[in-house]
């Protein structure tokens, strides 16, 4: 049986109660626009908003052994990372953050100018040390997941991302272990298959600008796209008219 605290106690329970309550709701809130309130400036309420949207999804693995050392990791206060979900091996998908909440995965990123990838993407961890092929139970959850948020957000065709394709010199993850090719004919992500020539005065650097990647980091920004969609060995790497092509291809999806 529950049994109520003595009266006089509850109301040191109840101040410490809203001292958290007044804590967390500092700690959550962005801080507001200084001046605000002033005599010179007006704050005139319209009833007309809603929730921020995410407009991209980010796919990480989390190159752990297994999904409690990543949760570990995803939980602690100390790692400050975190992400809206996690799909293990086996399929079982786990949220951690709200959709429409600012989770921390993807860090100092660049995607078309974007810098802050945080605030308009969802974070997708992949159960994977990033030396392993993704089983099929755990792609078929992923994809039903993307579908499901597709109810929510009317995330662009083209905006299903790599972590390396938005922070190409820090990051590598997904691994080329990854089937992005599978999810893009389920509508998630853009491929080409066997593209055309692109035409001569095609620049394959200002084309991979043009998709989003950073331009201040041009190398990295091509290990970043090879790693996404070129699917060759290293024994049989593309070449660069078959990668212009694919590049430009590629441009032609996204639109
Ligand atoms: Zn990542």
């Amino acid at each position: 049986m529950f049994l109520r605290p003595p009266c006089h106690k509850r109301p040191l329970r109840r101040f410490f109660a809203l001292l958290a309550s007044l804590l967390l709701t500092a700690c959550l809130n962005v801080p507001q626009r200084e001046g605000a309130g002033a005599s010179n400036t007006g704050w005139i309420p319209s009833p007309n908003f809603d929730e921020r949207r995410a407009n991209y999804v980010i796919l990480h693995h989390t190159s752990d052994d297994n999904v409690t050392d990543a949760l570990n990791t995803l939980t602690s206060p100390l790692k400050g990372v975190s992400i809206h979900y996690l799909v293990s091996r086996d399929g079982t998908i786990l949220q951690l953050v709200d959709e429409n909440r600012r989770a921390w995965h993807a860090g100092a990123s660049w995607w078309g100018g974007q810098t802050d990838m945080n605030s308009a993407s969802i974070g997708i961890e992949l159960d994977n040390t990033g030396f392993e092929p993704y089983p099929d139970i755990q792609i078929t959850a992923l994809t039903a997941l993307l579908a499901d948020i597709a109810t929510r957000h009317n995330i662009p065709r083209a905006n299903y991302l790599a972590h390396a394709d938005v922070a190409p010199t820090r990051k590598s993850d997904p691994s080329a272990l990854f089937p992005w090719e599978r999810l893009a004919a389920a509508g998630f992500g853009i491929w080409c298959e066997n593209p055309a020539p692109a035409p001569e005065n095609f620049d394959p650097r200002l084309g991979l600008t043009a998709l989003g990647y950073d331009p201040r980091q041009p190398e990295a920004a091509l290990t970043a796209f090879r790693l996404h969609y070129v699917r060759r060995t290293v024994e049989h790497p593309a070449t660069a008219a078959e990668e212009t092509a694919l590049i430009h291809c590629l441009l032609q999806e996204s639109w």
